[in-house]
């Protein structure tokens, strides 16, 4: 029976806290440890002098199953959703273009050259078919649409994303619908017009959404759902199969005390390089592919200004930066703009990102140095003048997981492990895609396979 046994959860992340409270809600006996003071790992929220700052991601996708779960969690009242007309902006030699959200706006859109707009109109009328090698989101591109678009498009994009480098990504991996589309339709813009669902059936665009309380409302709902199954502060440093891998032996280090725990199923929810670490005993073929996923760092350097301060209008979700307009800066989210109750009237709320997989050495400048070079790229690009009056910067070594080409064979073999060592299960940001949607649907996945794994061995 599975309520007789047990299963321990490494990680409190969202994916962590997604499976841990998916095998709760189905009657299984379960702990999640977590080796931070708090749950939610990259999700974070801080308030500062009446500003409210978010550390890790801004939003996220208001899909319908993300919401099926803050209505489970009786949160819905609190989420909050950007307006779905709301402009994102891309710089181009200093200004502010709005990004084309449809095909008709992308050809009559002055972000893009006549040529560039030409090659995207004239798409669905060829065939072509993706190379039998795996192809880089780069190469992809230029080879598809030009250099135009991959700089001022889509690499801005992946960027805000993966803080990938395009060159590197790997197309299957990182956006598998494009290439099924190539694959099948010979065209990408006739596959995404094909694969658009029926009039009949189209709900409207998916919102953007963040809570009233910020991000970490979801973290925080889910860890007051598992109440004291969750152990904070706790640190699994060792895991080891016992009785012929019927069951695991944790050493669980807390408060400077070193204890060992069993379980009959491990789930781990840490990022690629601290489960590599963890299972190192257990599997050193499954060890070596999790430590070969590469992780580039991020830093977030939020700000908050009286509004007088920004020298133009501040109405939409922010601007993306592309690399060839040598600004250090990623993006700057417009947070105040999207969402309510982030700054007090009169004032805004700017968040923004820099360093990725193309510029790693930021993480290593000292805090008020990054607050420096984003305050002062937040100067040229919005005109802000003088001094923030509330500043809070978060530095990520290891931000997010890199989706590079070879990763489907790194995803693969994790499963492959997966199967051939009974109880042990992997979730995280690095499997299924790094958007807060995707790691609840893989913690949740692994939950349901555990849950089988108890009742029937399998
Ligand atoms: C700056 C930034 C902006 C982002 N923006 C967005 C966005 O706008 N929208 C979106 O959808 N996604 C966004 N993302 C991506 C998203 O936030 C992450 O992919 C997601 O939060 C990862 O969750 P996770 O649970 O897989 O991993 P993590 O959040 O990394 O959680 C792993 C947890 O494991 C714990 N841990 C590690 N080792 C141990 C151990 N030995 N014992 C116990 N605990 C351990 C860690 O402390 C951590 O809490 C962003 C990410 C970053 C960094």
């Amino acid at each position: 029976m599975a309520g007789a046994k047990h299963v321990l959860v490494v990680g409190a992340g969202i994916s962590g806290l997604a499976c841990a409270y998916r095998l709760h809600r189905f009657g299984v006996s379960v702990s999640l440890v977590e080796s931070a003071a708090r749950a939610g790992g990259l999700i974070g929220t801080a308030q500062q002098n009446g500003f409210l700052f978010e550390s890790g991601p801004q939003s996220f996708s208001g899909t319908d199953e993300i919401l099926d779960v803050v209505r489970e969690l009786g949160i819905e009242g609190e989420v909050c959703k950007a307006d779905p007309r709301a402009p994102r902006y891309v710089l181009r030699r200093g200004r502010l273009l709005k990004v084309p959200m449809s095909p008709q706006a992308v050809l009559s859109s002055s972000l893009l050259g006549l040529g560039t707009r030409w090659k995207i109109a004239s798409e669905p009328f060829g065939r072509t078919r993706p190379p039998s090698e795996e192809e880089s989101v780069a190469q992809f591109v230029r080879r598809k649409f030009g250099h135009e678009i991959l700089e001022y498009l889509v690499s801005p994009f992946v960027s805000g994303i993966y803080a990938g480098d395009p060159e590197r990504l790997s197309l299957r991996a990182a956006f598998p619908t494009l290439e099924e589309w190539e694959r099948r339709y010979g065209s990408v813009l006739r596959g995404a017009m094909k694969s658009r669902p029926s009039k009949g059936a189209r709900k409207g665009p998916v919102s953007l959404c963040s809570f009233r309380g910020g991000m970490a409302a979801l973290t925080e709902a889910l860890a007051t759902k598992l109440g004291d199954q969750l152990h904070l502060g706790t640190r699994a440093e060792e895991l080891r199969a016992r009785d012929e891998g019927e069951r695991y032996e944790i050493r669980i280090a807390k408060d400077g005390r070193v204890e060992i725990v069993t379980a009959d199923a491990v789930v781990l929810a840490t990022p690629a390089y601290a489960s590599a670490h963890l299972v190192s005993s257990i599997s050193s073929s499954l060890s070596k592919v999790l430590s070969g996923i590469a992780y580039a760092p991020v830093a977030v350097a939020a700000f908050g200004y009286h509004e007088g301060q920004v020298g133009m209008p501040i109405d939409g979700f922010g601007v993306l930066i592309p690399r060839a307009e040598r600004i250090r800066t990623l993006g700057i989210v417009w947070n105040s703009s999207l969402f309510p109750d982030r700054a007090g009237p009169g004032r805004v709320v700017l968040t923004g990102i820099a360093g990725g997989a193309t510029d790693p050495g930021i993480v290593d400048q000292p805090e008020n140095e990054i607050a420096r070079i984003v305050q002062r790229d937040s100067e040229e690009i919005l005109d802000v003048t003088g001094p923030p009056i509330a500043t809070a910067v978060w530095k990520y070594p290891k931000a997010l997981p890199q989706y590079n080409l070879g990763h489907g064979h790194a995803v693969r073999a994790i499963r492959d492990s997966e199967r051939s060592i009974p109880g042990l299960y992997v979730a995280g940001n690095f499997l299924n895609g790094p958007s807060l949607g995707k790691c609840i649907e893989k913690g949740f996945e692994t939950a349901e396979a555990v849950r089988d794994y108890l009742q029937t061995g399998r």
